[in-house]
Formats: C-alpha cells, structure tokens, sequence
C-alpha cells in the first residue's frame, strides 16, 4: 500500500488554474493552464486505484486510468505517456475536450463527496509534457508490410485509424478537403477549447510515424473514389456529419441569421489567417447576439460571440439547465464569461424588418413533461408566453444530420434510414461496410457524438482493416497452392 493512500482525505480536488473571465474574454488561447510535475503527481495520488475503476468502464477508450496515474504520482513521465497511446491516439485532445463529469470522472469513485480525480487534465499533462521533453511513440519494432490504406477525412476517426494502421506497418495516406488536418477538432471546437498549436503538433507526430497527409484534396470531386479503391488495399471513411437542422420557423433565411458550423470556422479562419479571402469572416463585434440552442456547439457560439466583442449574448434553449445536453463545464464557462441565458425558450419565428435584416427572435415559454420511455422530457409550449427577445445577429446551434456523399450509392456503401453510413462493430471485421473494401467509422456512423468516440471507432476499425488485410492475403496464398 502506497503511503499516499489516503491522500484524498487531505488533498481536494485541484484543476490547473483557469484564467480570470475578465482576461480571457479578450482573446482566443486556452483557458486552462497546466500543472506543475509535483501537483500532477499530488493530485494523481488521490486516486484510491479501485479494484473495479468505474473511470475505465466509462472513458469510451477504456485508457488504464488508474495505471497511468500512478506512473504520474511516482514520477513516471514517459512510461505514462506511453500507456496513455496504447488505448488513445489523441490522448493531449482528449484531455482537453472530453466531457469528464459524464464520463471517466463522473464515475470516479471519489466523486461520493470529495471530489473526482482531475483525469482529463492529466491526460492532458501526460502527453503535453512528454512531447515537450522529447518522447516519442516507439516504432522501433514495427515492420512495413507493404500494404497501404487510404483515410478520407483527417478528423479524430481518421487519425485513429491511422494511427493504428501505421503501428501495424501498414501506410496509412489521409486525404481530406480542408487545408489542415483535425475536422472539427481544428474547425469545430474554438482555440479558447484546443488551440490549434496542439493539432499540429499531433500532425508532426504522426508524419514522423509516418503517416501521409494530402490535403485541400475533396474525393468524389478532385479524386474519384474508384481510384482510391484501384490503389489502396482498403479504404476507411471518417468523413464526419455535416447537414446543419434547422429549425424550420419562419425567417431563418434573414440577414445575419447565421448557421453555428460556418460562423465558427470562419472565426478560426480568421484567427489564423488561413483563409484570404477576409469577405468570409462573420464578425460579431458590437451586435446583440441570440444563439438558439443548447449542446456544446452553442456554448461554443456564444464564447465565440463574446470574444468578438458582441454587445450582448442571450442563449435561448426550450429545456431547463437541467436538462440541457451541453458539458456543465462549458455552461458554467460560459456564464462566467458574460453570457446570459434564457432557459425553457423555444423559438418560433425569426423578425425582421423591411430590409431583410433579423431584428429579434420570438420565443414562447416551455415546461417539461413528465419523462419518456428513454427519461427525455419533452418541453410542453405554455400559451399566452410568446415574447421577442431583440437581436441583430441570430447563430442557428441545433445539431448535425449525416451527409452521406452521393456517390455511396455507386460503390454499394449502404446507410441506414437516417443517413448514416451501416458500418457495426459487431461485422466479422469490426467496421466494415457493405462494400468489403470500405470501412468507416465515426460521426459518420454514429451520428454526430464526440472526438472520443470518434477515436475509439477509428482505432477499431483499424483493428477490423488489418484483419481483413490478413484473410484477403491467406485467400491469395491458399489459391496460389491450389
Ligand atoms: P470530423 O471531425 O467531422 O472530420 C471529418 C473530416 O472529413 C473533415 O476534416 C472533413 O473535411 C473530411 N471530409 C469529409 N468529406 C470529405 C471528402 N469527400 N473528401 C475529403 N475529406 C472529406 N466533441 C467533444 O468530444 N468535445 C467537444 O468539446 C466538442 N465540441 C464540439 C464543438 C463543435 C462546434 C462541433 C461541431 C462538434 C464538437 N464536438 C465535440 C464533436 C466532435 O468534434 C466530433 O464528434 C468529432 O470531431 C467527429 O470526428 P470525425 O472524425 O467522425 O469527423
Ligand atoms: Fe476521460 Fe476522455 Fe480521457 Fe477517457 S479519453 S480518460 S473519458 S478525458
């Protein structure tokens, strides 16, 4: 027994230090710092090491949490980070944008009163620090096989696959029609979340493992995907979702009623001068800003707002704070940094006025049912309660629906009713289409969810990839013998 086994007792819960409101609303970096060597190993010794970690079970990558802090707790930077990859290829992102509290620490078992364990920013310290002081993934015992895959889409089911693929010795070429690699965890998620310095950094790791990027390169448009299917032994798709809901109210085509996606990127287009063409930068400086909805993508709109310098943000959402499907971390950053909400608001009508410009958003007051089959409740309009909240700018976060390209249809890859590609983990090689060739994996696949998530079905499907590299060649050896 440790003689740090009680140390939960003494030691509370400690994140890294966040920067003041006030501070970070006037830029776009990171809010949280990061900690130190000795309070990583402080706060990475409250962990109780349970016998059965809940923490584990939960983390969609099931990481060997409680191994791995103890490595932290004694000191043992490297061999940390590299348990840390064996489970998640993007150990440093997810550290950073998991949703703990309903994921590994909201089944931490300390959470009965004394505060989980910091997970995620450790995580995130892990392989930060690794990294600075020089580790790298270990290749050394890998052997190329000759065969190679191509990965359309660089977002995080992508890089998983490709990271497992090249730790297998197969080359892994990642295609993708952005001019970076990442998806949304580049042009999704906002700097204040991930600053981009992080995804470039994974990218120099995984060039030096020997992964090929090509991108500014669409296929089905600039390559056509047959010849994918010509030149690479499989192909994996991790193409994400991309079909904004809308809300289906009047007035949602006015000027300045701007979509979350496309307001986003061209933010972090902007803060990084990647696109020319300074036309396409929605500015939100000086507007009274409504954003409607209330996931992670709306609380990433209204951080976005205020750091543009809005005159006000108002987030309408037709639940309760209870109920709202947003991380409570980013709800409670989010009040911090000025943003005002307005729970049980539904919208039902976009103003304008005679000029085509949104002028305010008509809301009427919800309450909610009594729960369903699945313990969702619905929100119920009371009538007599509509009022306009006024706005010169309204920013659409209602979710994503899948995208499937056209061209699926050509190459018998078949999606299920909604649109999603039928990829299961439960086919003989785990994520395969119907098409025997294609694997895919992802938003894609399950519907828009989380960078974990999308890691995890990467990794897995590399693991279904290889193995159905495995049984075309034995097929080859035994009909030559034949
Ligand atoms: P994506 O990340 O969407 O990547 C797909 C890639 O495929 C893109 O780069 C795209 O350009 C490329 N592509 C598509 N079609 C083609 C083609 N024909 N040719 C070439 N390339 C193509 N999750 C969290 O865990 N925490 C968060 O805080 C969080 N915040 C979010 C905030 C926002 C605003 C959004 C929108 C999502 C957020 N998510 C968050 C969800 C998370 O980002 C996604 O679940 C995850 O990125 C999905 O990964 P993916 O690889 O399946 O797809
Ligand atoms: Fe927690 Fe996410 Fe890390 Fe898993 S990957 S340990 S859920 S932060």
């Amino acid at each position: 027994m440790s003689d740090k086994t009680f140390q939960f007792l003494d030691l509370p819960r400690k994140d890294p230090k966040k920067i003041k409101a006030e501070v970070r609303i006037k830029h776009f970096k990171e809010i949280y710092g990061q900690f130190s060597a000795e309070k990583a190993a402080d706060q990475s010794a409250r962990c109780l090491s349970c016998g059965n970690p809940y923490c584990e079970w939960k983390c969609p990558v099931h990481n060997y949490i409680p191994n791995w802090l103890q490595l932290i707790a004694e000191g043992n930077l490297f061999e940390a980070a590299e348990l840390s990859h064996k489970t998640n290829s993007l150990p440093e992102m997810c550290g950073r944008v998991c949703p703990q509290d309903r994921l590994c620490e909201g089944a931490c078992t300390l959470n009965d009163g004394f505060g989980a364990v910091t997970i995620g920013s450790i995580e995130k310290y892990i392989t930060d620090e690794a990294l600075k002081q020089g580790w790298r993934p270990d290749m050394s015992g890998v052997t190329p096989t000759g065969q190679k895959v191509a990965i359309i889409g660089a977002g995080p089911a992508g890089l998983g696959c490709a990271d497992i693929l090249t730790r297998n010795g197969v080359k892994a070429v990642v295609y993708d029609k952005y001019s970076q690699i990442g998806g949304l965890l580049t042009f999704g998620i906002p700097p204040f979340k991930l600053e981009k310095e992080v995804v470039f950094t994974r990218q120099e790791i995984l060039e030096e493992m020997g992964v090929e990027f090509i991108l500014n390169t669409e296929i089905g448009k600039d390559i056509q995907f047959q010849e994918l299917l010509d030149e690479y032994d499989a192909v994996f798709l991790g193409m994400g979702t991309y079909t904004y809901m809308r809300g289906g109210f009047e007035g949602e085509d006015l000027n300045n009623v701007h979509e979350a996606l496309p307001f986003l990127i061209s933010n972090v287009n902007h803060q990084y001068e990647w696109d020319e063409n300074k036309e396409n930068f929605v500015n939100l400086s000086g507007k009274k800003v409504v954003v409607l909805g209330g996931g992670d993508t709306a609380m990433d709109c209204n951080r976005t707002s205020i750091r543009q310098g809005a005159d006000s943000v108002t987030c309408a959402y037709r639940r309760d704070e209870k109920n709202m499907p947003g991380s409570r971390r980013e709800v409670k950053n989010a009040k911090e940094e000025g943003v005002h909400f307005l729970w049980n608001r539904q919208p039902v009508e976009l103003v304008g006025n005679e000029a085509g410009d949104v002028t305010g958003v008509k809301v009427v007051t919800t309450r909610l049912s009594a729960a369903d089959g699945r313990g969702r409740r619905m929100p119920e309009i009371i009538p007599g309660t509509e009022e306009v909240i006024p706005a010169d700018a309204v920013l659409i976060a209602f979710g994503f629906r899948p995208s499937p390209a056209p061209w699926f249809t050509d190459f018998s890859i078949n999606t299920d009713d909604g649109g999603r590609v039928v990829a299961p983990s439960t086919a003989t090689f785990m994520h395969q289409t119907s098409n025997p060739q294609v694997f895919a994996g992802g938003d894609m696949v399950r519907g828009s969810d989380l960078v974990v998530t999308a890691v995890f079905e990467g990794r897995n499907a590399a693991e279904g990839i290889l193995q159905y590299l495995a049984s075309e060649e034995e097929a080859v050896q035994s009909s030559s013998k034949t």
